[in-house]
């Protein structure tokens, strides 16, 4: 790779996005520095600018909120579905304004947001879906790949992301128009490198041919990572089967499922994760709600209007579901968590 001499995109680069496009079915591919970037360069893309509302699930990772506000936007919050974590559909409507200009579903913990009643409101009020499938690689709704559903999608490459390049996303759109803006934002606002002149104001968006080429890599191997962490997942849902302490994220019928985290509701989640942690294991909470996030204080929202979001907050918990996990590892993990409970009454 170093021998080639080729640093900056590259040959790599140009296979990973084959590779991608190939994957997700997705028309056109760009690649950016990270998923937080990917998202930025995707609304600059739709032209979200100062003034411009973006509807946001409340329950997800800062940055689909905080791209939007450094697009110059406003994160407009939604509450989500109980049972399956994704944006609840039925809530969006309401939050609806003349000032809306997009809905950015996120595909959260290994399964996808419900897009077609998403993108029937989008077509019915004319405005742009853009998915935030960062944790979406490899999960398909209906068939087809998150992320390409929508008008613009993106996909993060991030260390614990399903598929890793350290640092690195993609953007993918099957709109041509899109697709040119994309092209050009990233490039320093120009269709083509070599030139010195810039019709438009565009910023560095690129990866490395290195890091594409652990990107290639990771493709190559994606198979066996979803065959190991289905079979870690399931493994936890027969042992900790006909718990009522711990409630596993529904399995919807519209989406695969590709384990992202061991998401779990449980009671007393304080005490159970002190368990946890003095018995040697490392675990998640669930996002913190954007609604409470300090960043967005501005923003004025009541904890009443998204009591999902809290309540999973106060329940969630991520349990290890990583490649490098044993079946001794996880029947010791399933163990104390029923010692816990056993003990607690
Ligand atoms: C990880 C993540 C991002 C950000 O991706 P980075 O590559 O870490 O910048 C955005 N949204 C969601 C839902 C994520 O999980």
């Amino acid at each position: 790779m170093i021998d080639k001499r080729w640093l900056t995109e590259g040959p790599f680069s140009r296979e990973f996005l084959k590779l991608l496009q190939d994957f997700t079915g997705a028309k056109y591919a760009v690649l950016a520095n990270n998923g937080t970037l990917a998202l930025y360069l995707a609304l600059k893309a739709l032209d979200i600018k100062s003034g411009d509302e973006v509807i946001v699930p409340d329950f997800t990772f800062n940055a689909s909120g905080s791209s939007v506000a450094f697009a110059g936007g406003r994160p407009v919050f939604v509450d989500v579905d109980r049972n399956n974590l994704n944006i609840d559909a039925t809530k969006i409507e309401e939050a609806i304004t003349e000032k809306t200009k997009a809905i950015m579903p996120v595909h959260v913990y290994g399964q996808s947001a419900d897009m077609d009643p998403i993108v029937e409101i989008a077509r019915k009020h004319n405005i742009r879906v853009i998915e935030d499938a960062a944790q979406g690689y490899g999960v398909f709704y209906k068939g087809w790949h998150t992320g390409t559903i929508g008008d613009v999608g993106t996909i993060s490459f991030f260390a614990d992301k399903t598929i890793t390049t350290g640092e690195g996303a993609v953007v993918l759109t099957n709109n041509e128009e899109i697709y040119k803006n994309l092209r050009a934002i990233r490039n320093q606002g120009r269709e083509s490198s070599g030139t010195f002149i810039h019709p438009e104001l565009g910023m560095n968006f690129r990866m490395t041919d290195l890091q594409c080429a652990v990107g290639v890599a990771q493709i190559k191997k994606f198979k066996e990572i979803e065959v190991i962490k289905l079979k870690n997942y399931y493994l936890y849902k027969k042992l900790l089967a006909g718990m009522n302490e711990l409630e596993f994220v529904e399995e919807t019928t519209y989406s695969n499922y590709m384990p992202f985290r061991t998401a779990v509701k449980v009671m007393n989640l304080k005490g159970l994760c002190n368990y946890l942690k003095e018995n040697g294991i490392q675990t998640r909470g669930f996002f913190y709600p954007l609604h409470r996030q300090p960043c967005f204080s501005y923003l004025g929202y009541s904890k009443e209007a998204f009591p999902v979001s809290n309540m999973l907050n106060d329940t969630g918990l991520c349990l290890p579901v990583h490649c490098f996990l044993t079946e001794e590892d996880i029947k010791y993990v399933c163990k104390i968590i029923k010692k816990f409970y056993g003990s607690s009454g």
